[in-house]
């Protein structure tokens, strides 16, 4: 019989389940449930959008020359060593599809981002699973899942959805102890939320099998516009390239981007503001039994008594027109992921999880 079939495994992909973001008969909702930038994108940065409409007849550079330049003169690293894709998640495909094919394991951890075995998957590789301690990244627990067939771990550091952060020491040591045919990629996809971090470009420097990818669809509020980067040493971007479609970005998403990271003093408004927004709704959480990990992110990890609670609280939040995230899925069936919103969003949220819990007691 013939009959057109995927190739194998494509049906063992799993569909990425994005943030809700309305709830059915009720008005008013605020969506905490994707860690998107409550203040929007700079200014300058729908400026530029603006003005490229009138050249969308034109085809976008293929080379994204000006933009690696400006993100290389932002952070001080080399334009040449840097590749852009539509979103991080791209870079991240470019890299599976690239280092990992069928027979290989591709390690992600315990509560990391759900994209990993997606993109494992999409590359015919074999996602293993590392558990964490604490939900904390576990190096060591890393380190003993490495096989001769392990060709790239993927860490987050700070984590999603976890909000934990691991020390430079720990990642050395993660670097340190894999072998040189195996890529270690640090999603940075937070990194500009924790002062003085360097996403981990450093590594980048020291190690010649470490990739860090960063995005601007977080603290840049361009989650809307997909572009996302990556940096490491000459010969992956050189690999990379050949993976990724010469037009990859828009020329709306280059123009967006590049105002964006050109505009230093909205970005340290917005991080500023998250991390005092931050700290108040912890700590109002706290005080009424809802404790949460420090959190070195624009979310917080909101921990309840069990799994019934945690759901509960999300029912009743949603009735309050609250969408944060449930991350059962992510081995977290006690929590909810909060994004931290502006100040009346971050209000409410206190506001409800009160009144949900006096209600239960
Ligand atoms: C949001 C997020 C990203 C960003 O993905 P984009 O494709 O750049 O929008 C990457 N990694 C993690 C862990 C994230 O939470």
């Amino acid at each position: 019989m013939n009959k057109i079939t995927p190739q194998p495994g494509i049906m063992d992909i799993a569909l990425y389940q994005g943030g809700q973001s309305h709830v059915e008969g009720v008005e008013n909702v605020i969506k905490l449930s994707s860690n998107e930038n409550p203040f929007g994108p700079s200014p300058k940065a729908i400026e530029a959008v603006r003005d490229s409409a009138t050249l969308l007849h034109r085809y976008p550079v293929t080379d994204h020359y000006n933009l690696r330049a400006a993100i290389g003169e932002r952070h001080g690293l080399d334009p040449d060593r840097i590749i852009c894709g539509v979103g991080s998640d791209e870079v991240l495909q470019f890299v599976a599809q690239a280092y990992a094919g069928p027979g290989d394991e591709v390690i992600h951890t315990e509560h990391g981002f759900s994209m990993y075995p997606i993109i494992a998957r999409m590359a015919g590789a074999t996602p293993v699973e590392v558990p964490e301690r604490d939900r904390k990244v576990d190096v060591d627990a890393i380190l003993a899942a490495v096989t001769d067939r392990t060709r790239i771990v993927f860490v987050t550091n700070p984590g999603n959805p976890t909000s934990t952060m691991i020390s430079d020491a720990e990642l050395t040591r993660l670097a340190e102890g894999l072998p040189q045919t195996c890529l270690m990629v640090l999603d940075g996809a937070y990194a500009e939320f924790v002062p003085g971090f360097d996403g981990g470009a450093g590594l980048v420097d020291r190690f010649d099998n470490v990739i860090m990818t960063r995005t601007f669809s977080k603290i840049y509020g361009l989650g809307g516009m997909r572009v996302g980067w990556g940096y490491a040493h000459r010969e992956i971007i050189d690999v990379l390239n050949r993976v990724r479609q010469p037009f990859n970005l828009s020329l709306t998403a280059i123009a967006a981007a590049e105002a964006a990271v050109a505009d230093v003093e909205y970005v340290e408004f917005c991080r500023a503001e998250n991390a005092r927004l931050r700290e108040w709704l912890s700590a109002e959480l706290a005080k009424i039994g809802v404790p949460s990990d420090p959190s070195c992110t624009n979310f917080i990890l909101a921990r309840f008594a069990d799994q019934a609670e945690a759901e509960a609280c999300d029912a009743y939040l949603q009735s309050k027109g609250l969408i944060v995230r449930r991350v059962a899925g992510y081995k977290l069936p006690n929590a909810l992921r909060i994004t931290v919103g502006d100040e009346k969003a971050c209000s409410r949220v206190v506001a409800a999880i009160t009144a949900f819990k006096g209600g239960a007691a």
